[in-house]
């Protein structure tokens, strides 16, 4: 079998007093994502996404809430590990498909960034990153702004 498939979920509470963070990206809002690292869900999911393909666990054995090493981590630099692990084991990711549930802010303005720059630390072109918005019509935590949620799945390829 020469592709993997994995599937990744997160979801982090906002609160007053933190940045929002999503995709590396920090989006302006009066609310952000509270966490031991920078809080950044998306980038949260696609790296259980990763790790999920090769059944190699999720990021908490990697990067404990508990160690003080990953307090207030960019994700963008445990994704570029979580990377860097699945290349070891003789894989590349294809491409990478998420979805952001959001009520507020609106996160289309930025999204091409969020893309780009996810790209650019796994070394993909853009189009192999799909990342969308969703609002969660009021509905459930996400509705009611108590938190943001992703959701990612990624193809794995076996390099030659
Ligand atoms: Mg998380």
């Amino acid at each position: 079998m020469n592709i993997r498939i994995g599937n990744g979920y997160d979801i982090h509470r906002l609160v007053a007093g933190r940045r929002l963070i999503l995709g590396g990206v920090e989006i302006p809002h009066e609310l952000g994502l509270l966490g031991h690292s920078d809080a950044d869900v998306l980038t949260h999911a696609i790296m259980d996404a990763m790790l999920g393909a090769l059944s190699l666990g999720d990021i908490g054995h990697y990067f404990p809430p508990t160690d003080e090493k990953w307090a207030g981590a960019d994700s963008l630099v445990l994704l570029s590990q979580v990377n860097k692990l699945v290349l070891d084991k003789g894989w590349r990711v294809g491409n990478i498909d998420s979805v952001v549930v959001a009520e507020r802010p609106k996160l289309k303005p930025h999204i091409t960034k969020m893309r780009d720059r996810i790209a650019s630390i796994l070394e993909l072109e853009p189009d192999q990153i799909g990342i969308k918005a969703t609002t969660n019509e009021k509905l459930g935590p996400e509705g009611r702004e108590e938190g943001i949620a992703a959701y990612a799945v990624a193809l794995l390829v076996a390099a030659e």
